[in-house]
Formats: C-alpha cells, sequence, structure tokens
C-alpha cells in the first residue's frame, strides 16, 4: 500500500507557482456569509495560501440574515475592478439563492468553478474553470501515475461540489464512472467491482473493509470531526493494507483543495489576460 501524501504534492505544487505569482499582485476575494464554524477554518486556510504565495486577500464577512442583493451588489463590484477570482463560501444560509448568488460571478473570476458557464465547459469538455477538491482528486492521482484510461470508477456522492464534477473529469480522462448516492442500491456490488473508489458522503467510516476489492485506489474526500478529531469517509485503519493506495485524512485530499484554489487563481488571470 503507498501513501497518497497531499500536503508533500501540495507543497510541490504551491513551491512552483510561488514563483510565478512574483510581481502580479492578484487578489483573491472570499465571501462569508453567517458564522459556520468549519467555514470559517476554510477561509483561514486559503487566508494562510495566499499569504504564502503573495496574493491579496481580501474577506467580506456578513451577517446570517444580509439581503441577497447586497451580495449581488458587492459580486457585481468585485466583476468590474482588479480582483481576480471571487469565491462564495458554502454553505450559505437557505434563503439566499445559491445558484443566483453564483451565476453573478464572472466566469473568467469564478475560481471555485461553479457558475453555470464553468459548469457546461467540464461536461463539455472545455476549457473553464474546475472545482478545487474534484481537480485536487485529480492531481493527486496524476502526480502518482495513476491511470484513469479504461479504469472502473465508483464515486460515492453526488454533489455539485464533489460528486459530479469529479464524475466529468473522469470521464474526460476515459474511465468508466458510476455515480452512487443515497437511493443506489447495492453499493457494495458497485465498490467490489471498482479499480477506483472515491468517497465524498460526510460520515464516519462509511466505506468499510468489505466494501473495496484488493488491490483498489481508494481517495477519501469526506471531512467530519468526531470528538474533535478529522476524520474521513473511509475506515482508513482495516482498508489501508488492502488497498492498492489510499489517502489518508487529514493530510490527502484537503490540501488538494488548496493546491487547486491557488492553480485556478493563476488560471483566472491567464484567462482574464489572454
Ligand atoms: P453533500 O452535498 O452532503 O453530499 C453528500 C452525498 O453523499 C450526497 O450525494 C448523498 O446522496 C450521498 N450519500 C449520503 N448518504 C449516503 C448513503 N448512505 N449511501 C450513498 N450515498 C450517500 O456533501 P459534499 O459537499 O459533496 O461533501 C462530501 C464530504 O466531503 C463532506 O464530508 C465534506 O465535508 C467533504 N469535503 C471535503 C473537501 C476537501 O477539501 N477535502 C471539500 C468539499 C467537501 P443524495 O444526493 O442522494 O443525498
Amino acid at each position: 500500500m503507498e501513501i497518497l501524501d497531499g500536503k508533500k504534492v501540495r507543497e510541490e505544487i504551491l513551491e512552483e507557482l510561488k514563483a510565478k505569482f512574483k510581481n502580479l499582485n492578484l487578489t483573491l476575494a472570499v465571501i462569508q456569509i453567517g458564522e459556520d464554524a468549519a467555514s470559517s477554518i476554510y477561509i483561514g486556510q486559503k487566508e494562510k495560501m495566499c499569504n504564502n504565495l503573495g496574493i491579496n486577500f481580501k474577506h467580506y464577512n456578513f451577517e446570517n440574515d444580509v439581503k441577497e442583493e447586497e451580495i449581488i451588489d458587492l459580486i457585481n463590484k468585485l466583476n468590474n475592478d482588479e480582483t481576480t477570482g471571487i469565491l462564495l463560501q458554502l454553505p450559505i444560509p437557505k434563503h439566499l439563492n445559491e445558484q443566483r448568488i453564483l451565476n453573478t460571478i464572472d466566469y473568467k473570476k469564478d475560481v471555485d468553478g461553479l457558475t453555470n458557464a464553468n459548469v457546461a465547459n467540464l461536461v463539455l469538455n472545455e476549457n473553464g474553470l474546475v472545482p478545487c477538491t474534484p481537480k485536487g482528486v485529480m492531481t493527486i492521482l496524476k502526480h502518482y501515475n495513476i491511470d484513469l484510461n479504461s479504469k472502473k470508477v465508483v464515486i460515492i456522492g453526488r454533489s455539485n461540489l464533489v460528486g459530479k464534477p469529479l464524475f466529468n473529469l473522469m470521464l474526460n480522462e476515459n474511465a468508466t464512472v458510476t455515480l452512487c448516492h443515497s437511493k443506489t442500491k447495492n453499493l457494495k456490488e458497485h465498490t467490489l467491482n471498482a479499480d477506483i473508489v472515491v468517497a465524498a458522503v460526510g460520515k464516519p467510516k462509511f466505506v468499510t473493509e468489505d466494501m473495496i476489492s484488493d488491490d483498489a485506489v481508494v481517495i477519501d474526500v469526506g471531512i467530519s470531526r468526531v470528538d474533535g478529531k478529522v476524520v474521513g469517509d473511509v475506515d482508513y485503519d482495516n482498508i489501508k493494507d488492502k488497498a492498492s493506495y489510499i489517502t489518508p485524512v487529514p493530510g490527502g485530499v484537503g490540501p488538494m483543495t488548496i493546491a487547486s484554489l491557488a492553480e485556478n487563481i493563476y488560471e483566472a488571470y491567464l484567462i482574464q489576460n489572454k
């Protein structure tokens, strides 16, 4: 078994980007609504990455009961100023129309790849900005030379943020991809048949040893907190000796998400300056 070391790969990517960012004076704007504790941690990680790379970091923090038009007005302003990338930290309160707000973001500044325009680009396999976590999964697989061509992949979880974009990214690399969710019957039959299993469910130890075939590649996207500890979706201790490659939590996909955000900020700059 080999551990897919997301921290190591992230450091390599950020080191390479640092040189490119020098003298570019790029800016990331993060919009936060409400007080979600996990969101504040993720925003802190993004700020740290920006500080390390010399990217200006702007944090806009709104109260839970903010009016939708106030957010829309801010995004319109950021669309038209020197800001390089705009990111709406999810989740946002239910009274707001998430996709309407996301779609206000100029697709060239959409560093989370969640606007309709970038979703279409991904589905059509055209150039665009791709959501950071699935992009990070693709990068770490590539880094360890894990080829997707003709592989059988099972992804558990069909969110717009992780499962669906990863489905398309892997399909574009010629994998045969099955996208499973809470209504999937006999999940184990699917996972046992897979060369690569990706868990993006949000339930600790959801993927157990009996669900994984010998030498499968196991990618754990999940992040949950149990007794103050960060844990993934995969029963790591019992699967690690069976898998050929596995991502740990923490230290696997999480760091790759940050690396992908830095890559997307650079790509956004390139798209805007074509
Ligand atoms: P989400 O929107 O809650 O989606 C969870 C998915 O899991 C849904 O598609 C759901 O199916 C499916 N699911 C739930 N119970 C299931 C079951 N019993 N069997 C099969 N599928 C089931 O979550 P998300 O935003 O994709 O995030 C997933 C996990 O990844 C979370 O732990 C999140 O914290 C983590 N995450 C990590 C990173 C990172 O940087 N590492 C980034 C983003 C998210 P339905 O669609 O049918 O409800």
